[in-house]
């Protein structure tokens, strides 16, 4: 598989997009898992807006992959952040390269973090263990996770999480649903996302980007990306942040609320024009999350 014909140093992308994996581009349950009409406008933007487009997921880059096979994806990303945080593009033989810089960065602050805070971060996980049915997970390079019984178990964990990392500036969480891992407040999808749009010469103005779950939040940011959007499936709380940020909330689930969002933002369809501006608070809709 190889991904779309590269930018060249003469024509270099515009714009970069960036969407999370599960729940917003990608439905294991439905058939085709991502729409095809998305891969179709991926390959429309590369011409038209001269966009790159990447996944930024928390799944580790070995599970990302396996993803992308599943969803028999057509072509390949320009490049992946995985594990919210480390980038990797593919070279010219399709094989993953990590970017050296900026993952071993990445890798020296958390060794850094997770020495300096295991005293904090053993009193969190003796509480965990003691109050809760949640699980305390300890992987090569991931020192402190938690997977929780449910979802409400898992906002009972990052109450009293919060509490307890609120003077600490550098330690943070990413959530997605019952899973957490803490990580270091440096590294995340919106600081990953704006490093690749640093090395390709693209500011915050020509960026769009698109998720549905707590981990998305930080790179669902106007100050890094200007468009930024969720789909009709994303959790409640990102719903709400999209819109007091004043980005797009689309009707459509999974990837199909991805190509809405798309649609509306790059004027693709008829129906489309001025939606983008009508839904982000730029006409005059209003509009709340369900259940808030
Ligand atoms: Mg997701």
């Amino acid at each position: 598989m190889n991904s779309l014909p590269a930018f060249s140093v003469d024509e270099p992308p515009v714009w970069l997009l960036s969407f999370d994996f599960d729940g917003t581009l990608c439905d294991p349950d439905d058939s085709p898992p991502v729409s095809p009409r998305f891969f179709e406008m991926i390959q429309e933007l590369r011409i038209s807006q001269k966009a790159c487009w990447g996944i930024n997921t928390g799944r580790s880059l070995m599970h990302t992959v396996e993803g992308i096979m599943d969803a028999k994806f057509p072509y390949l990303p320009d490049f992946l952040v995985v594990r919210e945080r480390e980038i990797y593009r593919p070279n010219r033989f399709s094989r993953w390269v990590g970017d050296k810089q900026w993952n071993k960065s990445c890798e020296v602050a958390h060794n850094k973090l997770f020495r300096r805070h295991r005293r904090l971060l053993a009193k969190i996980r003796k509480w965990v263990e003691s109050k809760t049915a949640a699980v305390w997970g300890i992987q090569e390079g991931e020192p402190a996770g938690i997977v929780a019984s449910t979802s409400s178990e898992m906002d009972f964990i990052v109450q009293y999480i919060d509490t307890h990392i609120a003077s600490v500036r550098e330690i943070c969480y990413q959530r997605n649903g019952i899973y957490l891992r803490f990580s270091h407040c440096d590294y995340h999808k919106g600081t990953a996302m704006q490093e690749v749009a640093r090395q390709l010469g693209i500011g915050s103005e020509k960026i769009f980007a698109i998720g549905d779950s707590h981990n998305d939040t930080d790179m669902l940011n106007k100050d890094i990306a200007q468009s930024i959007a969720c789909p009709g499936n994303a959790c409640d709380e990102v719903k709400a942040h999209v819109i007091n940020q004043g980005g797009y909330l689309a009707e459509s689930h999974v990837s199909a609320g991805a190509v809405e969002a798309m649609n509306a933002l790059f004027n693709m369809g008829e129906d489309s024009k001025n939606i983008w501006a009508e839904n982000t608070g730029g006409g005059n809709r209003t509009r709340t999350p369900e259940g808030t």
